[in-house]
């Protein structure tokens, strides 16, 4: 091997480094844009289920003032019922349900009373969380944004470390870059080990005196005997 092929090895592992720190990185960012998603989708039911309880409330308000029309009328007809009465007894009941009449009246505009305080008081509430709601979705989709250029900024990379690395491979000789890829898929990481201090940095294992006085005197790219590391030792 010359040392044009050991440049070239080497800066396709760097190559390579780079791409399998940008996959590791485009891997993830799907998932956090879905998981900045779903928050937006929160934020709004939380708001939404304020409004639904304004709804209900203004629901049960209108029903109370149905009820007091009914009792109205019911009054109304009580009083007609009065004119043509001809008992006493009868007279006594009349009276009796006319004022039970009049006092759920007055309970329900009791109860009509708290609830309208009720929804002014969620009104105060709704305007004050919409606000707050806005401000949290424009956040949300300020941070997708910028997470979505992210994407296609390292994809973009991506594609261009690619064809570089095209580019490096057809320098190789076919036995040496399939060696190099062959120790790539067994180690899984960095197939060529940096000596140092007469140490494999891929293993951590000492190099046989051996093996490194030939290093120290060949360009040649050897193989650590523990682990099969291309062994790159810089001695220039
Ligand atoms: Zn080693």
């Amino acid at each position: 091997m010359d040392s044009n092929s050991v440049k070239s090895l080497l800066a396709l592992q760097e190559i390579d480094t780079k791409i399998q720190e940008i996959s590791e990185k485009i891997k993830f960012l799907p998932k956090s844009i879905e998981t900045l998603h779903k928050e937006k989708e929160s934020a709004s039911i939380h708001f939404e289920q304020l409004n639904k309880k304004l709804k209900e409330l203004d629901f049960i308000k209108k029903e109370k003032e149905l009820n007091i029309q009914d009792l109205n009328s019911r009054i109304s007809n009580v009083e007609k019922a009065l004119e043509k009465v001809r008992t006493n007894d009868e007279y006594k009941n009349l009276l009796r349900e006319k004022a039970r009449a009049e006092e759920s009246i007055l309970e329900l505009e009791d109860e009509i009373l708290s609830i309208m305080e009720e929804m002014e008081q969620l009104k105060k509430t709704i305007q004050i969380k919409e606000k707050e709601k806005e401000k949290e979705l424009t956040r949300i989709d300020e941070k997708i944004r910028k997470l979505e250029n992210e994407e296609r900024e390292l994809s973009l990379t991506l594609s261009e470390l690619q064809k570089e690395r095209e580019e490096l491979v057809k320098l190789l000789k076919p036995q040496e870059y399939s060696q190099y890829e062959n120790i790539k898929k067994r180690v899984k990481t960095k197939p060529i080990a940096i000596v140092q201090d007469a140490t494999c940095t891929g293993c951590y294992m000492i190099i046989p005196p051996k093996v490194f006085s030939e290093l120290l005197k060949t360009e040649k790219m050897l193989s650590c005997p523990n682990c099969g590391r291309y062994l790159y030792y810089d001695n220039k």
